[in-house]
């Protein structure tokens, strides 16, 4: 077992999820040494589909992980469409390469997408860099401007590692958080319920589109997230079935996520049957299928406590209408390293970064909460009571192509700005070590 000692000029990430695994890829980049304490006991492949917006995509390709890594573990998305249940195309747009950005947009098996990472870090890092079955329980700041974690060990121990600084990576339910912010409010939970799977079927429209169907108070969403079988021409289909409910006595259930008999809830979608898709159907073939309310968190007014900060779900917990809280992780721990390439490894550092995130993408959490891209079908439900013949009668063109522009912007992923912007870190930055030592 290697030894949990860290010298204090490393960074400690709490938390190997997608955002800490992103920010210690990012920090063995620019030379600045780091540790990350994972509460699992064992990397497996967990979660079904997320998407990965060109940006997110722009930052791993800095990073050496490029297509063939990506195709493993997904495919290029090329279409991202909203459907009435008259089956009628409310909005599409093309995504990714096709859509003009220099890069892709990816839809991946979050699991397998997640273990790439964690064998990029091992590979990189080596494999004392990422310690399983350590759970962060807080952290303990030094007159020196050092931080410590407070470590619990699986097998019942306890260490208390220290650095010169510590990411909280550590999720929606992050301990770093909750000692930043011991008032913040409980989570937050709007009444929409998901359910989670994936089944092996035949990619509709593009082959690789993202399509959102229904309604806004009652919908499924599926998009494929492998290349098809050459053999069997099926993908994997990940989909979310969501139906929102009264909310006013609370989350009833004991915890966030959980397995679920697809029995549960599949009459939420029994007459969901047209010649081109047949819902009852995707949703039966899955091998199983999880339950996990929308939920997120009031933005806090910092992610910065001295040499602490926060990255990810831990800052950012945001509904996932967007699909772009894993790719903002991403970002975070590429902003992150610049400011540490131009600050060094100091406070001065976390001070920039969460100069320059917390305020937008606060606004981001709220725009979400609001249904984010999404929010097209409440404006379908508004004025005509999700029914229509012609879309066009019901919003305007123009109108739904300036709503998803906004969205876009907000998000950080307006095709001409990101095509136009110098990359997050130049090639080749490292940080200057002299500004290491605490
Ligand atoms: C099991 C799981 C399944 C998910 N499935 C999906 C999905 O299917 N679709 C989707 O869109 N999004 C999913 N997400 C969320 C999505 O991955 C995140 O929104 C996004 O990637 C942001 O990543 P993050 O690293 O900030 O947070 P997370 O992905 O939540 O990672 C946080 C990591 O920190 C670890 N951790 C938590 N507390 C501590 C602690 N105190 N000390 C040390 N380590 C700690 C966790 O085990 C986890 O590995 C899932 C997240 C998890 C954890």
């Amino acid at each position: 077992m290697p030894s949990d000692r860290v010298t204090d000029d490393r960074v400690i990430i709490a938390g190997g999820g997608i955002g800490g695994l992103a920010a210690a890829l990012t920090l063995h980049q620019i030379g600045v040494p780091c540790i990350v304490f994972e509460a699992v006991r064992d990397m497996r492949p967990l979660g079904v589909g997320i998407n990965l917006q060109p940006n997110a995509v722009r930052e791993f390709y800095d990073l050496g992980i490029g297509a063939a890594d990506l195709d493993r573990v997904g495919l290029p998305a090329k279409e991202w469409a909203l459907v009435g249940l008259n089956g009628n195309d409310i909005y599409s747009e093309p995504r990714g390469k096709l859509a003009g950005y220099h890069w892709p947009q990816y839809a991946v098996h979050r699991g397998l997408f997640h273990l790439l990472l964690h064998d990029k870090v091992v590979e990189r890092l080596g494999p004392g860099a990422v310690r399983l079955g350590s759970r962060v329980a807080g952290y303990r700041k030094h007159p020196d401007g050092s931080v410590s974690a407070l470590v619990e060990h699986a097998d019942g121990s306890t260490s208390e590692p220290r650095g010169a600084l510590l990411i909280g990576a550590d999720g929606i339910h992050s301990a770093v958080r909750a000692q930043m912010h011991p008032g913040q409010p409980p989570i937050h939970w709007g009444g929409a319920v998901m359910w989670r799977g994936t089944t092996w079927g035949k990619p509709i429209r593009t082959g690789s589109s993202f399509v959102g169907l229904g309604t806004h108070r009652h919908r499924i969403v599926f998009y494929p997230i492998s290349h098809p079988d050459p053999r069997t021409g099926l993908s994997m289909i990940n989909w979310i079935a969501e139906v929102t409910m009264d909310s006013s006595e609370g989350w009833k259930q004991s915890g966030w996520f959980r397995q679920v008999p697809i029995a549960d809830f599949v009459h939420h979608f029994d007459d969901w049957i047209w010649d081109w898709l047949d819902v009852p159907a995707l949703i039966r073939g899955a091998d199983g299928a999880f339950e996990n309310p929308m939920i997120d968190r009031d933005p806090v007014p910092t992610w910065r406590d001295g040499p602490v900060a926060l990255v990810g779900d831990a800052a950012h917990p945001m509904y996932p209408t967007g699909s772009n809280g894993g790719s903002q992780a991403i970002v975070d721990s590429r902003i992150l390293g610049a400011c540490l390439v131009e600050h060094g490894v100091t406070e001065a550092a976390l001070e920039a970064y969460d100069a320059r995130l917390t305020g937008p993408i606060s606004q981001l959490i709220l725009r979400n909460r609001g249904a984010g891209p999404f929010g097209l079908l409440n404006m379908v439900d508004e004025r005509c009571g999700g029914t229509f013949d012609n879309i066009d009668d019901v919003i305007p063109a123009a109108e739904r192509a300036a709503f998803m522009a906004g969205y876009k912007a907000a998000a950080g992923f307006a095709v001409e700005t990101l095509n136009k912007a110098p990359p997050t870190l130049a090639p080749g930055a490292r940080v200057r070590m002299a500004a290491v030592a605490v």
